[in-house]
């Protein structure tokens, strides 16, 4: 350890430092966007192996097929043609070729793209416009400058006397040298030792001013300060934010500016760190702040993020969902946390994302409730993440919260606030928590109706007659009938078969809905409700389409009400028929004067009519 307060690093670290820092001004790729180019990189890069290193492919036959990295859905139905060298989903309808799946992907742009596989391909670019060689030449030196900034201050915290203020604000934290280094936690010291040091390596001033390192007069902006590097998911810092050591300071934090290397809502912090971990648990542990990941991380919740520095974003949202699926949401406890916790569930539920939130009780953030918990931090936090609701359900929560719902009054209040957070969810959600908050607050349906005039009354005459996509017309522009109707419904909601394979049989059906009924009642008998998704793509192109459609654009009502009623419609249907038909065969038994079996054909068709006459009355 050095014992001078004011020397630099030792020139062993130097060295290395300049030599990191020439290697990055020495990388730079020059990008022309001539089709040449895109031509030439796209013969020399291989999709397959482009898009294995984000997706599992199972090959079968010429083509392969994953997981769509680009929506939530359990079985592949991203499919990528080596011979074509293009890829389609078949969930989301997303497609393209190499350069649009590193597009999506890396989250870059077109000329990204084309930079990224150059450079894997290498392929030498040819000469880039001036405009965009100084853009691209500024970025690389300020991103070198702040990997220099980070080394720097994690130095003086660690190796110098003046770094004591920001260790003993480590130490009041509760956070140790070992997680702290994992940060790459650094102190910048008053003064202007940046600039000397960057004076002496004969570095340019200007980059480190442009980065928001430094103030014109060249004291360090962030001097007396224990300084975060905010770093992308590769570690590359983009920016810090600092906190005072001071206790008279009333700024307590401080951040940097915006710069072309740092986009203010588009990183997220700790992800470098705990992607692994993500990958591993399944599911991120999405937090507010930055030292509420640290702490957590030092308690071993190596998934923990945050959204660092402002509410969660749509970019930050879809960068989180390059990794996972899942976010455990946990938020401050105040009201201002749990309006952002709000937020967040609606903001994932968009981008098909799975939310639950945690609430630390006892505690104001995450930090300090795991500071709190000391040694048994990991033990009280599975407790908490154990019993975490689903985003949906707090949003459930905290629309009854402080209501007497045993009060006619305050159940109407508690409706209106539910529909209010239905309406957020996108529609594919709404039916099925409409009727989750149904059965949650045991109140009758009609309360959590969307519209008034969405949900039709029951067993009025031409009551199926609703909307553009309601029985009038099939999207095809075929007569919309009540079997497939059902089929519809059954397609978006399976569990309905419960009820309607005790209503009707088969031959109930129309000829022409009879076998993808059978079809379907089977996958949902072999794999439950999620078994239609697996099976799908063994169904005849027709049926496909049709259960496809069904999800894409769902019947107007999709609940086991409903799908009662449906089911008692096709027997009543199916009891006509019957009647008609024994109508028919009676005036033919009646002309070949078969006196018995006339008498059995209207005794047949006497306790038909009455059973249809019951059917209607109740209907
Ligand atoms: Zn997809």
């Amino acid at each position: 350890m050095s014992t001078s307060a004011n020397s630099a690093p030792p020139s062993s670290f130097t060295h290395a430092m300049a030599r990191e820092a020439m290697a990055d001004h020495n990388s730079q790729v020059p990008t022309p966007a001539s089709d040449d180019a895109f031509a030439e990189v796209k013969a020399k890069v291989d999709l397959v192996k482009v898009v294995q290193e984000h997706v599992r492919l199972t090959k079968r036959n010429k083509d392969f097929w994953g997981l769509c990295p680009f929506h939530q859905e359990d079985s592949p139905s991203f499919k990528v043609n080596p011979q074509m060298q293009s890829w389609y989903c078949f969930g989301c309808e997303r497609s393209g070729d190499v350069f649009t799946f590193v597009e999506l992907i890396e989250k870059t742009d077109k000329r990204g793209a084309l930079q990224m596989l150059a450079e894997r391909a290498g392929v030498e670019l040819r000469k880039l416009s001036p405009e965009q060689k100084e853009r691209s030449d500024s970025r690389k030196r300020l991103l070198a400058m702040l990997k220099l900034a980070a080394q720097f201050y994690e130095y003086v915290l660690w190796s110098t006397p003046a770094g004591e203020p920001g260790r003993r604000l480590l130490a009041t934290r509760q956070v140790n040298e070992e997680n702290a280094r994992r940060f790459q936690l650094g102190y910048a010291p008053a003064g202007r030792g940046f600039a000397e040091y960057l004076r002496a390596k004969k570095r340019s001033l200007a980059d480190a001013q442009e980065g928001g390192l430094l103030r014109r007069d060249g004291t360090d902006f962030f001097a007396e300060r224990l300084v975060i590097p905010i770093r992308d998911e590769r570690g590359q810092p983009l920016a810090f934010t600092a906190r005072t050591v001071r206790a008279d300071e009333q700024r307590k934090y401080i951040n940097s500016p915006e710069t072309p290397a740092y986009v203010k809502g588009r990183v997220i912090f700790g992800l470098d760190l705990a992607r692994d971990e993500i990958a591993r648990r399944g599911h991120a542990v999405l937090m507010e702040g930055q030292f509420d990941v640290i702490t957590a991380h030092g308690a071993g919740i190596q998934n923990a993020v945050a959204s660092s520095g402002t509410a969660l974003t749509d970019d930050q949202v879809r960068l989180l969902k390059r990794f996972t699926d899942e976010l455990l949401l946990v938020f401050d406890a105040d009201r201002a946390g749990r309006q952002a916790a709000q937020k967040a569930v609606l903001l994932a539920a968009a981008h098909q994302m799975r939310t639950r939130v945690a609430t630390v009780t006892g505690a104001k953030d995450p930090d300090e409730f795991l500071r709190a918990a000391g040694a048994d931090a990991a033990t009280q936090w599975e407790e908490l993440a154990a019993k975490a609701p689903t985003g949906f359900e707090f949003g459930m929560e905290e629309a009854a919260a402080g209501l007497n719902l045993s009060n006619a009054n305050h159940v109407e209040l508690a409706a209106r606030k539910l529909r209010e957070w239905i309406a957020q969810f996108p529609p594919a959600l709404q039916e099925d928590y409409r009727e989750r908050a149904k059965r949650w607050m045991g109140v009758s349906g009609h309360l959590l109706a969307a519209e008034p005039d969405e949900k039709r009354s029951p067993g009025r005459p031409g009551a199926y007659k609703v909307g553009k996509n309601g029985l009038e017309t099939s999207p095809a522009g075929k007569k919309m009938t009540v079997g497939r109707y059902l089929l519809q419904l059954l397609a978006v909601r399976p569990v309905a078969f419960d009820l309607v394979r005790t209503k009707i049989t088969p031959d109930e059906l129309d000829e022409e809905d009879r076998g993808i009924y059978e079809r379907m009642l089977e996958t949902y008998e072999r794999g439950g409700v999620s078994g239609l998704e697996k099976e799908l793509a063994g169904y005849p192109a027709e049926e496909q389409d049709l259960i496809r459609r069904a999800w894409a654009a769902p019947p107007p009502s999709v609940d086991d009400e409903v799908a009662v009623e449906l089911a008692e419609r096709i027997t009543l249907d199916h009891m006509r028929g019957r009647h008609s038909g024994i109508i028919r065969e009676l005036s033919e038994a009646e002309r070949g004067k078969d006196s018995e079996r006339v008498a059995r054909l209207e005794a047949e068709a006497r306790e038909l009519a009455h059973a249809i006459a019951d059917m209607e009355r109740r209907g």
